[in-house]
């Protein structure tokens, strides 16, 4: 067991009496333990928010350097953090380091974003600006697929807006979310950003607790739904990004060979664990049998293993849960006439590994097409005219983002323009920038994170209005 990583509560490192164990994906093995935050920590750490606040919100040169300053502590720290994030996330090294980056980048950028006032009025008669000011404490809640970026959408916007956070990781993956928060400690004042770790309950406990003024939440739709209630009572602003079960429809005039390994890795990469990864293709019927060929072809060449061995392009499921429900899903399309091309099966071992999967002989109705599987699955479905494609694509809660696939770039992007969803791509997909707002329509989420219009997320509008009369 590795030592176990306290949290931090208003810029100090706080133990608990309890802790949870967190399993290494890759073996199936606990390996650490992390705390388990008692609900009188989790006070401490939101009455630590709440005065960090007074100070943290009046001087805005200070928030930006202190964002670049945080920048270099993180990449600093990718040795110590991105290991830790790939023993109980399960991705590989390179892409754990490539996700500690991706904290860097998005402090950097969020630290040079202006907030912009906008005068309506300056004349004899009256001077009326428009500003936007911080909402207070953060109450900021993520998901185990990519714990730091999605922690880092949220932390860079808040606080370069003057809000101050306090975060929880998801139970399965908390230990390097804990790592950030003492690197950040070390260059931000106490109490601007605290972070708790805990197991589900802990997360409707910051919900419902009255200090919070927003809650930033990413997660699954059921649980964001939740949270909309939690919020309710005392008017807590929200965001929500939740589940996604993404389309990508491939066009009659499509360059299968040129484009199927950017297809594959837009659904698998992270082992599929995207919310916004392909979940469903739809091909032109007469070019299925080739869409369907050139996929598994990919799949099968593909290498899975632990994220610690540098030949692994894949690794395993995060936990067992999810491993299970994506077994079930691919035993339930197999049973109804579905095919795995390639793959279809558990990894024999140890560890929560299934092997990269390619299904024909799918169709909607099939829970494996209908519901986000969030695991390396792929099913691959014909369609005869576009309008019905579209309107398969856009038949469901989710609204996340989708594609289209053609040599005709216009033609696509006039068939992208018909999805619903928060973002639509062209030949690409998974192509995400802090300056590029992100959200989902639908039961796909409320609200948007990056760009502007994420920092905007965490403000409020206020009017001042001097009458000169
Ligand atoms: P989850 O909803 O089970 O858990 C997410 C977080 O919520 C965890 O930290 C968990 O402890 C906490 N939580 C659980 N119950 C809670 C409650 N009642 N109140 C408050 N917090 C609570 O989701 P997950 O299984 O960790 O993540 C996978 C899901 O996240 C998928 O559906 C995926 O699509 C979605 N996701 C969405 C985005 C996006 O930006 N739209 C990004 C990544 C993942």
């Amino acid at each position: 067991m590795t030592d176990e990583i306290p949290m931090t509560i208003g810029g100090s490192a706080v133990t608990t009496a309890g802790s949870f164990e967190v399993i290494d994906p890759a073996t199936g093995v606990p390996f650490a333990t992390a705390p388990e935050c008692t609900e009188a920590q989790l006070d401490q750490a939101m009455g630590a928010a709440r005065e960090a606040f007074r100070t943290w919100k009046q001087d805005e040169a200070a928030r930006r350097e202190l964002l670049l300053a945080g920048a270099d502590a993180v990449l600093a720290a990718t040795d110590t953090i991105a290991p830790l994030l790939t023993r109980e996330q399960g991705k590989p090294l390179a892409d754990a380091r490539m996700e500690v980056r991706s904290v860097a980048l998005w402090l950097r950028h969020f630290a040079g974003l202006d907030v912009e006032d906008e005068v309506l009025q300056d004349d004899d008669k009256a001077h009326i600006r428009v500003v936007r000011r911080p909402l207070g404490v953060v109450a900021a809640i993520t998901p185990w697929n990519f714990p730091l970026s999605l922690a880092a959408w949220k932390i860079a916007p808040a606080l370069r807006a003057g809000n101050t956070m306090v975060l929880k990781p998801s139970p399965y993956t908390p230990l390097a979310t804990l790592v950030l928060g003492q690197v950040l400690a070390d260059v931000l004042p106490a109490g601007v950003l605290n972070v708790v770790s805990g197991s589900d309950p802990l997360g409707a406990l910051m919900t419902g607790h009255p200090v919070p003024r927003k809650i930033s939440f990413t997660g699954s739709v059921a649980t964001g739904k939740h949270v909309a209630a939690a919020a309710a009572p005392d008017l807590k602003r929200i965001t929500l990004e939740l589940g996604g079960n993404d389309p990508a429809i491939l066009l009659d005039d499509v360059d299968v060979e040129a484009v199927a390994e950017r297809l594959f890795w837009s659904a698998f990469r992270n082992n599929g664990q995207v919310c916004s990864a392909v979940k469903r293709i739809y091909a032109p019927e007469h070019r299925y049998d080739e869409v369907v060929e050139a996929l598994a072809a990919v799949a099968g060449s593909v290498r899975v293993g632990a994220g610690s061995d540098p030949k692994s392009r894949l690794g395993p499921l995060n936990n067992a849960p999810q491993l299970k429900r994506v077994a079930r899903l691919v035993d339930d399309a197999l049973s109804r006439g579905g095919q795995a091309v390639v793959g279809g099966a558990v990894v024999d071992g140890p560890g929560f590994f299934y092997q990269p999967t390619i299904l024909r002989g799918v169709a909607d109705g099939m829970a494996v097409v209908d519901e986000e599987q969030f695991g390396p699955v792929l099913p691959v479905l014909p369609y005869r005219s576009l309008d019905e494609a579209v309107e398969r694509a856009n038949g469901t809660h989710f609204g996340l983002s989708g594609s289209v696939w053609g040599t005709d770039a216009d033609r696509a992007a006039a068939v992208a323009d018909q999805l619903d969803c928060g973002t639509a791509w062209v030949n690409t997909h998974l192509a995400l920038r802090p300056d590029q707002p992100f959200g989902g329509a639908k039961w796909s989420g409320i609200g948007v994170e990056n760009g502007h219009w994420g920092l905007h997320s965490f403000t409020e509008v206020k009017v001042l209005h001097r009458s000169h009369a």
